[in-house]
């Protein structure tokens, strides 16, 4: 976790607030040892360059007609509480999905979902299992909610060693997450594999599925989430309004997850988080599933173009099935980032372990494979 210590806030000297000191409250001490989130750089490039945020996975297209036609209609009540319980957006995933509605808990983007995942599951000092390099608020929700975060190493074409996690399991594990595709390293974890582990894991420990980039996916070996969840009362199953139906700013997410955990899944939200333009944004989207998988299609030929031109300039890098492609460059992170900073592309470095880049605009997409192959292929 090399940028975790760099990012851990110093707390403020005290300072005069209407002519009296401030009071040393009481904070808790995890605070201080827990990294901070570190949100995508926005958009800056020098002069004359056009700059591209690729650097936190959102959708490059905006949105369509008939998601801005619902929101615009939503906004004439926002007077009003959104409805708490999330009905309609829930009845309409349902459909989709084929999945009791009961089955289903959302929240303020699946990374709310996931923390009220592991605050129902934990308490103080038991254990949430997963791999590293994996999603940087895996250690933060974990962290907050008083659990400990036990880390399990990728392997060398950065996909999750189940094996490995599966002998990191003590009686304090309560949750395991399984992102697939990772981010940011972008490989799946297999279908077979996934069900061979879970034959093994103790059935009380819940065991989450993150499938944040779902849609993206044309491995046919990889996890289906929801086919494992199906039959698995301990599974859990993580979906993202944020990613392929380009809703990242109205943050919605949702569980796909059974009665028992669903219901905590409730209990844990925070009252009315879902707000009432993310509800009718999301069913619009989904009912406008056919127009978002076209963009969705482009995409990952977009993905596959970079992914082929990378290949050919003499780059190894690993599988992804993502938008986004991951750079395992090790102590040349900064020099490919700074490249890429200069060419416009605003790209996520993650320490000296390398760099993620969002497949985007086409024009940024182009620019990424000119400056691999300006940097050099390793
Ligand atoms: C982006 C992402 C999410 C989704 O985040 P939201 O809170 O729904 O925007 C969840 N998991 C992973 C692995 C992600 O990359």
């Amino acid at each position: 976790m090399s940028d975790a210590a760099e990012s851990v806030t110093e707390s403020a000297p005290p300072r005069e607030v209407h002519g009296a000191p401030e009071a040393a409250v009481r904070l808790r001490e995890v605070l201080g040892q827990m990294p901070d989130y570190k949100p995508g750089k926005a958009a800056a490039a020098p002069a004359g360059v056009t700059a591209f945020k690729v650097s936190s996975n959102e959708n490059p297209y905006g949105p369509l007609p008939s998601v801005l036609a619902a929101i615009g209609d939503g906004a004439t009540t926002i007077n009003r509480y959104p409805d708490m319980a999330v009905t309609a957006l829930t009845q309409r995933l349902a459909k989709a999905l084929d999945v009791p509605p009961e089955c289903i808990a959302t929240g303020t983007g699946s990374v709310a979902v996931l923390a009220q995942i592991v605050t129902a599951a934990c308490d103080a000092g038991d254990e949430v299992v997963f791999a590293w390099r994996s999603f940087e608020a895996y250690p933060i929700v974990t962290q907050l909610a008083g659990a400990k975060p036990v880390m399990v190493g990728l392997d060398a074409e950065a996909r999750h060693r189940l094996d490995a996690m599966f002998a990191a399991i003590t009686d304090r594990t309560r949750v395991i997450l399984v992102c697939t595709p990772n981010n940011p390293t972008g490989p799946c974890a297999g279908q077979a594999e996934l069900e061979a582990f879970l034959d093994k894991v103790p059935s009380d420990v819940i065991v989450v599925v993150d499938e944040a980039y779902v849609e993206f996916v044309r491995d046919p070996e990889a996890v289906r989430g929801l086919e494992v969840w199906r039959h698995r009362p301990n599974v859990v199953v993580l979906r993202t309004f944020s990613k392929a139906y380009g809703l990242a700013g109205l943050r919605v997410g949702y569980a796909v997850a059974h009665p028992p955990v669903a219901a905590a899944l409730r209990k844990t939200a925070t009252p009315f988080g879902v707000n009432s333009l993310a509800q009718v944004a999301a069913i619009a989207s989904l009912d406008a599933f056919d127009e978002l998988s076209e963009r969705v299609d482009s995409l990952v030929a977009e993905r596959d173009r970079v992914v082929q031109a990378l290949a050919d300039q003499g780059w190894k890098l690993p599988r992804s099935d993502a938008n986004f492609v991951w750079f395992p460059l090790g102590s040349d992170s900064t020099a490919f980032s700074e490249a890429c900073q200069e060419a416009g592309l605003m790209v996520r470095q993650y320490g000296d372990d390398g760099v993620r880049v969002t497949i985007g605009e086409a024009e940024a997409n182009s620019r990424l494979i000119e400056v691999a192959a300006a940097f050099g292929p390793r």
